[in-house]
């Protein structure tokens, strides 16, 4: 589910839609979560080779640990990569804002954790752009993205949390005994596919 101030845009023929925040949602809070709602799709689904739905599939999902991939039920699935993104995956089941996002301005990723599993080519313009994801990314990139989690964490608990209340138990233990004790902290290679 993504955070409730946000709606979808057309952006352009070539970028297609986005998901656009409509308030201001500040560094630290959830943007988005794995809800009971998602769709799931394990690796032997026959869809997944099926012409009729792969390329949707492809195109909108994520890829867990566990090899299945997470269909979006709402706009979440629109939310665009960018090399300079203002939420990101973490390894406890949702996406936090790395820095504060505006009203008006466009939720961006990094699909660098999704395991893609193959190259895309990026078409965002961003200065330090890489402008194609490859599998190698997560290993390459996941210090710098584990101190931005952590950054945005210190925020966590000041700032409001309308999704908070969808978040399983057990990964809010997991989740406390990091922002209270600072201990067993579950960096992003945790999302890397087995
Ligand atoms: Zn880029």
């Amino acid at each position: 589910m993504i955070h409730p101030g946000t709606e979808l845009r057309f952006i352009s023929n070539e970028v297609g839609n986005g998901v656009f925040a409509t308030t201001f949602i500040p560094k630290g809070t959830i943007v988005y979560i794995k809800d009971k709602l998602e769709i799931v799709i394990p690796p032997d689904d026959p869809r997944r080779n099926d012409p009729l739905y792969k390329d949707v599939i492809e195109k909108y999902s994520y890829t867990e640990p566990n090899g299945n991939f997470v269909l979006s039920w709402d706009i979440g699935r629109y939310v665009n990569h960018c090399c300079n993104c203002n939420i990101i995956s973490t390894g406890y089941g949702f996406e936090i804002a790395i820095r504060d996002i505006q009203a008006g301005e466009e939720i961006t990723d990094e699909y660098g954790l999704f395991n893609s599993g193959w190259e895309i080519d990026l078409v965002c313009t961003k200065p330090g752009c890489r402008k194609k994801l490859q599998p190698s990314d997560l290993d390459l990139n996941y210090e710098k993205w584990d101190a931005a989690i952590k950054s945005a964490f210190d925020y966590f608990e000041k700032v409001d949390q309308p999704l908070l209340k969808y978040m399983e138990p057990e990964i809010k233990d997991k989740l406390n005994r990091f922002l209270k004790e600072g201990r067993d902290y579950i960096s992003v290679l945790e999302l890397k596919i087995k």
